[in-house]
């Protein structure tokens, strides 16, 4: 296990963005749980949305009074292979988990439980990486709440079946939709919560528009060219052959179109990037005007937040998405979305407001195409979708609903019985 450093942040601050009522709600809210030890745990300290949002939710807790820390897995590269396939088969994807893969995983378990701290009242376990954690622990006295930001309505039925008993040990289980809770797992430990951005962060903040620019011709992009880009991992599920599909289809009727895909290949956890790199960049070909961009050196957080402001429109044409924080990030700078009609996508993107929900390459480029057509209309849909974010998908709304949880599970008067370890289970047949 390691510790993340992360920047301090003042709830204070957030008063000109989300106004009083909602950070004296807040205030309100945490002061039962003031010195509260509270520790979120995941698998990488940089790179997809769960980084993002503990960035900014874990200093939010500390500012709040909470004794709020941050913590990842430590792992060899042999333990990521094994939970990306976990991932990807809990998304329905194709494939199995060796004996071995399983060991491995158990393993890690098993090593990162021995050097958890023991002085934390609540843990938050974030996604599959390190779901074993609490069963390795042998329980203790701390709460455990699992928070799953991954679509798992229809798993790959064994390597739930091999998941599914590591569960016991939690008192919350926390999803993006309702609909993404497997049919087994216990309705009453079911939680709901969505994610949410952070306004002040670095890439959310309104940009001048001089620095946007220079941003963008940092990247190689000419900001007086329609630009229209998608950023997101390289992954298949965010399909970014489909999103070099759409463009292919429109170029032709927009001169000067360009198609960037941003897409830092750095997560440790997310060793299949490299790979679905080297298949886009042979996808997109010799097109200069398709820019394929993946060196973190590169892409900070401005240059990300250039571009979504600045491109007429962007993609998020995932074919499974938890939830997709780049869509609230788009739609927060006024800059219309097409994206997916997928997973948590429809909670914040719906057709009219912030952009276009598509099915397909053809229907993504046809919606692209209108949006680039109507310029006036585009402002107006993009303005729309920036209310939705304010109203319901920033940081403030959810850490009141991480409060309400924390103060829940501790409340629950049952003490949570120590139970037996998956494995030991197993062994007993
Ligand atoms: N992101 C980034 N640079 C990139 C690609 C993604 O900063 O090159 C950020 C993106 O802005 C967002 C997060 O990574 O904040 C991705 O979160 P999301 O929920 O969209 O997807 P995930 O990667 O968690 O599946």
């Amino acid at each position: 296990m390691r510790p993340v450093e992360t920047v301090s942040r003042t709830i204070d601050s957030y008063r000109p963005v989300v106004g009083d009522a909602a950070v004296d709600t807040l205030l309100e809210a945490a002061r039962p749980l003031r010195g509260l030890r509270v520790m979120h745990v995941n698998a990488t300290p940089d790179g997809g949305g769960v980084a993002e949002i503990l960035q900014a939710a874990v200093p939010l807790l500390c500012d709040l009074g909470l004794d709020s820390s941050w913590t990842v897995l430590s792992a060899e590269p042999e333990f990521y292979d094994v939970t990306k396939r976990m991932h990807n088969l809990l998304q329905g994807a194709d494939g199995q988990l060796s004996d071995l893969d399983r060991r491995r995983w158990a393993d890690w378990q098993e090593l990162n439980a021995t050097i958890l701290p023991a002085d934390v009242d609540l843990v938050v376990v974030h996604d599959p990486q390190p779901l074993g954690l609490a069963s390795a622990a042998g329980g203790g006295a701390a709460r455990w709440i699992w928070r799953l930001h991954i679509d798992t309505s229809h798993p790959d039925r064994d390597a739930w079946r091999f998941l599914r008993p590591y569960l016991e040990p939690y008192s919350a289980l926390v999803f993006t939709l309702d609909q993404f809770a497997p049919p087994d797992v216990p309705d009453d430990r079911v939680r709901v919560i969505a994610p949410a951005i952070d306004p002040l962060d670095p890439k959310n903040r309104s940009l001048p528009i001089g620095t946007a620019l220079s941003k963008l011709a940092g990247l190689g992009l000419d900001a007086r060219r329609p630009l229209i880009a998608q950023v997101a991992r390289l992954d298949p599920w965010k399909d970014p052959i489909g999103v070099i599909d759409a463009y292919r289809l429109v170029r032709g009727r927009h001169e000067g179109l360009q198609l960037a895909l941003l897409g830092a290949t750095e997560a440790d956890d997310d060793p299949e990037a490299v790979e679905v790199a080297r298949a886009v960049r042979a996808h997109a070909g010799k097109d200069p005007d398709i820019h394929v961009l993946t060196d973190p050196a590169l892409i900070g957080d401005l240059e990300v937040g250039a571009v979504q402001l600045l491109a007429q429109v962007v993609f998020q044409k995932s074919l499974r998405e938890g939830f997709g924080l780049t869509v609230s990030e788009a739609m927060w700078k006024s800059t219309p979305v097409v994206a997916g009609r997928v997973g948590g996508i429809p909670l914040q993107l719906q057709d009219g407001q912030g952009g276009f929900l598509v099915d397909s390459v053809e229907e993504a480029a046809e919606r692209c195409d209108w949006l680039l057509s109507e310029p006036a209309r585009a402002r107006a849909i993009g303005a729309a979708g920036r209310a939705v974010i304010q109203e319901r998908f920033l940081i403030t709304r959810l850490l009141a609903d991480e409060l309400t949880l924390y103060r829940e599970v501790l409340a629950s008067r049952e003490q949570q019985a120590l139970r037996p370890r998956p494995d030991r289970l197993a062994a007993a047949g």
